[in-house]
């Protein structure tokens, strides 16, 4: 079983999810851990998008699961906390829109899907990889709010950035995310949409438990 949060990056999505699988005793699945370790892998490589998706299928990006949630391996090994750099965020949302990257991802989640219940989160998972999911919600908040929320989470985790970048970075990222042809980011049918701008971390997962 899976209940789906999508919705732009900084809406509150991954702290609800998280909260809210603990709460019922499921797993929290990050979608877009595995977009970013994706990218990880393209900028080690330093070669042009088209040659990257080539050589998509020649490696494996998996999910490991454990009681405290999901952990991306690149070829059998954990990125950390790299995925989650500057130079990361800059260039996901490009690599997010080739199909090869797509397939490997989708067909990633669905596999672990069968094996154990999520809360997931992400752009797409109501609308494409989960359209029958048990509750799907949409999350959003205003641009300064969620640049502000990422920029106090960067720091808690001591990954330099600035506020200006930051903010810079997510409404790129909402602009191709929203606009590109494949799985582009939009309200799932029949997904309950929460507007988190003004609410506390508290009242977010209270709307979804
Ligand atoms: O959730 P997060 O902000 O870490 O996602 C990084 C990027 O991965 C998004 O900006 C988007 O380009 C891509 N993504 C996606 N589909 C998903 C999850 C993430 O295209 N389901």
């Amino acid at each position: 079983m899976i209940v789906t949060i999508d919705g732009p990056a900084g809406s509150g999505k991954s702290s609800t999810a998280k909260k809210v699988a603990e709460q019922v005793g499921w797993h929290y699945l990050d979608s877009g851990a595995l977009y970013r370790t994706w990218t990880l892998l393209y900028v080690m490589g330093g070669m042009d998008l088209a040659l990257f998706e080539e050589v998509v299928d020649v490696h494996d990006i998996t999910l490991s699961v454990d009681k405290h949630g999901t952990e991306p391996l690149l070829n059998g090994e954990k990125v950390g906390d790299s995925i989650r750099e500057q130079r990361i965020s800059e260039h996901v949302s490009t690599v997010s829109t080739l199909q090869a990257v797509r397939d490997k991802v989708n067909a990633e989640m669905r596999r672990i899907v069968q094996k154990h219940n999520f809360v997931a989160d992400g752009r797409d998972l109501g609308s494409v990889v989960f359209p029958d999911a048990l509750l799907k919600i949409y999350m959003v908040a205003d641009l300064d709010e969620r640049a502000k929320r990422r920029f106090a989470e960067m720091e808690k985790k001591g990954i330099p950035a600035s506020l200006q970048e930051i903010k810079d970075n997510l409404a790129a990222r909402d602009a191709t995310d929203s606009e590109r042809a494949i799985a582009p980011l939009t309200k799932p049918e029949g997904a309950i949409e929460i507007d988190t701008t003004q609410l506390s971390f508290a009242e977010q997962v209270s709307r979804i438990s």
